[in-house]
């Protein structure tokens, strides 16, 4: 299983860290020890002190390919739902000024939170999916995949020219704009189309 990221495809989002707007999908992967599996508390790494919540559209890969063309790429997951790609923000900003990979700070364990999957069959419209990220009961993200800079085919079309995707992959969509820190204590509860599809506490 790969966890496929997607970073800056939110202009808003990619504003707010001082990014610039990429042409193409910037991409990144976790491994699959970044899933946090079901009923495991989150625990609150101790290597960073400034941890961010990115609220995400998620996708799940039903079919395996390579070189998939765009007007074929929604034959090749077949659930959607939110999740988070937790970011330890200090070590990420001290990586991205020295020019290195962002692993240490993305790619950790239980750094990739997923919800429960909505069959695509069962959204209306996955051209404009609203979702958002509650915090301590207030809404602290809200997006629409209407909003990214690159859609859910051409990011499945665009990963395919470099890696094989395959049954039971995901693919983080990007966040949008109002990611923030947590600590010890809050809440968090994720939306999509006004469904609960996860809660965790940070512990
Ligand atoms: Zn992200």
């Amino acid at each position: 299983m790969k966890i496929f990221c997607v970073g800056r495809n939110y202009a808003a989002h990619a504003s707010e860290l001082g990014n610039e707007i990429p042409d193409e999908p910037v991409i990144f992967m976790k491994p699959k020890s970044a899933l946090l599996q079901q009923h495991t508390p989150f625990y609150y790494p101790e290597f960073t002190n400034e941890l961010h919540y990115e609220a995400e559209l998620v996708l799940r890969i039903s079919k395996n390919g390579k070189y998939i063309q765009e007007k074929f790429a929604g034959k090749y997951y077949d659930a959607i739902t939110t999740g988070i790609d937790f970011t330890a923000r200090d070590i990420q900003n001290e990586l991205k000024a020295k020019g290195l990979p962002w692993e240490k700070a993305k790619a950790w364990d239980n750094s990739a939170v997923i919800g429960k999957w909505v069959p695509v069959a069962d959204i209306k419209n996955k051209k404009d999916i609203s979702f958002g990220l509650y915090k301590n009961k207030e809404m602290v993200q809200k997006g629409s995949s209407a909003l990214m800079l690159h859609n859910f085919d051409s990011i499945v079309s665009y990963i395919s020219n470099f890696f094989s995707v395959n049954i039971g992959d995901v693919i983080f969509t990007g966040t949008p704009a109002g990611v923030g820190e947590v600590v010890v204590g809050d809440e968090l509860e994720g939306f999509m189309e006004e469904a609960s599809m996860f809660r965790l506490e940070i512990k």
